[in-house]
């Protein structure tokens, strides 16, 4: 009795031991999963809803999804990453969002300076581009900006030119996420013979692109009120609706615009547009310098996203768009740099601090345009107004893995008060150390991965030296 009592005792510990075991040994492995990446922060600023930042945090990501955010040594227990992106002394945000630009135009930055938007598209853009902007071209223009932008920490971009196969092989390559909007102008183009070519090349590209990556979104570009007629906008608009695509176009942008619109149409650009239902599908405005009063509420009521590019607006004097009072009124704003030829850079942080700095002279009143507003128009606002704010923008599981890392090492961040402060009026494109989008790592301690930049900027260096001869030989 005793032994077996004893053999009993022994059997049930055995069992009990191995119980505990199988479920010890066997949860742990299955606790601790093995995912792509792991990026750390001293900071991880979310840029949802709550302006919620974690101190000491990481971020787990995984098939090019954000799997969980939170402290780091919370994200270290629960998940184990093939690759890690570690945080001393750095801070992870959402990448960059440049929500209106012309990439290819770095081939021409500094042709033509310090003259207003008519007479430098007119004189000098124009001209220059149906002479030599080609399928090359534009390769070689969109791979310098992929590399200037990757390096900046924007993640995102919003493109309109010309050759926008070219645009989406370039950045299909270079890894970053962009909107393509294939130009649409009522001119001899680079690309076309008018506007109806124009238009039907632009169908064509975005047929052939639209599913087939899903960093890479083909849309369509209409170039302006005063380079389009009302009956071509509509046939754009109709166009876009069928392919089930947003429309990109600037809007309002000089008195240029405002003044041909009054003597063309006895009307205002964005009343016009409104009037010939252009405004129903999905729109992406660039600039909206000059809206009037009963405008604004146009846009809220259509959603339509206006993307601020305060550089470019500042440098060819086209004046200083009403930011202030556009976000009171419930418009989505975001933010971009304009081409490199009106910039005459790709830099977002200057944009950023530029933004902020305008509302506040030009209203008198330093409290409009706050910090954690413009860094919302350049992460969170600007993936509203480009139509992609349930995927990017912000640190939240289930969005696409779009986010840096800016590194507070320069001494221009000491001492350090308030972290969003400095990411908006100290940091620049030079502190971004590191870069994902789509969960890959495309920067990394400061190195692009994704761009050849010697070969590029070589080319890049050959081709301007051919405009640069042939400008010179013309009379
Ligand atoms: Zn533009």
């Amino acid at each position: 009795m005793h032994n077996l009592n004893r053999h009993a005792k022994r059997h049930l510990l055995g069992a009990l031991l191995l119980f505990a075991c199988s479920a010890a040994c066997a949860e742990s492995p299955r606790r601790v999963s093995t995912i792509d990446l792991i990026v750390a922060g001293d900071y991880v600023v979310i840029m949802d809803e709550s302006g919620q930042v974690v101190k000491d945090g990481a971020v787990a990501v995984d098939g090019g999804r954000i799997v969980a955010v939170g402290p780091r040594t919370d994200i270290a227990s629960k998940f184990r990453a093939r690759r890690a992106l570690d945080g001393a002394g750095k801070v992870v945000l959402p990448g960059l969002i440049n929500g209106h630009t012309h990439a290819a135009m770095t081939l021409l930055r500094g042709i033509a300076d310090d003259i207003e938007l008519i007479e430098w598209l007119q004189k000098y853009i124009f001209p220059t581009e149906v002479r030599f902007v080609d399928a090359d071209f534009v390769r070689v223009g969109t791979e310098l900006a992929c590399a200037e932008m990757i390096r900046g920490g924007t993640t995102t971009f919003v493109d309109m030119y010309y050759f926008p196969d070219s645009v989406a092989e370039a950045v299909e390559s270079c890894g970053l996420r962009v909107l393509v909007a294939a130009s649409v102008i009522d001119q001899k183009s680079p690309d076309a013979a008018n506007g109806t070519e124009s238009l039907a090349k632009a169908v064509d590209f975005a047929r052939r692109w639209k599913g087939r990556n899903n960093r890479i979104i083909p849309i369509i570009g209409a170039h302006s009120v005063y380079t389009l007629k009302p009956d071509m906008l509509k046939r754009i608009r109709a166009a876009a609706e069928e392919l089930g695509v947003p429309i990109s176009i600037h809007v309002s942008e000089s008195r240029f615009e405002i003044e041909t619109t009054k003597q063309n149409y006895h009307t205002t650009p964005i009343h016009l547009l409104n009037d010939i239902g252009f405004l129903d599908g999905p729109t992406i405005a660039a600039h909206v310098v000059w809206p009037q009063d009963d405008e604004i509420p146009l846009l809220v009521q259509h959603e339509v996203g206006v993307i601020h590019n305060p550089s470019s607006n500042m440098k060819i004097s086209s004046g200083i768009a009403p930011i202030a009072k556009m976000l009171a009124a419930g418009v989505r704003v975001g933010l971009g740099t304009d081409g490199p030829a009106t910039n005459n850079d790709l830099d977002m942080w200057e944009e950023m601090r530029l933004a902020a700095f305008l509302q506040k002279v030009s209203t008198m009143d330093p409290k409009v345009l706050p910090a954690r507003t413009v860094l919302n128009m350049a992460t969170h606002g600007g993936a509203e107004a480009i139509g992609l704010g349930e995927e990017i923008g912000a640190l939240t599981v289930g969005r696409r893995a779009d986010l840096i890392q800016v590194s507070l090492a320069d001494v221009h961040f000491v001492p350090m008060y308030d972290v969003i402060s400095h990411l908006v009026y100290v940091a620049d494109e030079q502190d971004v150390t590191s870069v994902v989008v789509d969960g890959r790592i495309l920067m990394r301690d400061g190195k692009v991965l994704t761009v050849d930049e010697p070969r590029v900027t070589r080319e890049a260096r050959a081709l301007a030296e051919r405009i640069r001869a042939a400008l010179a030989s013309t009379p």
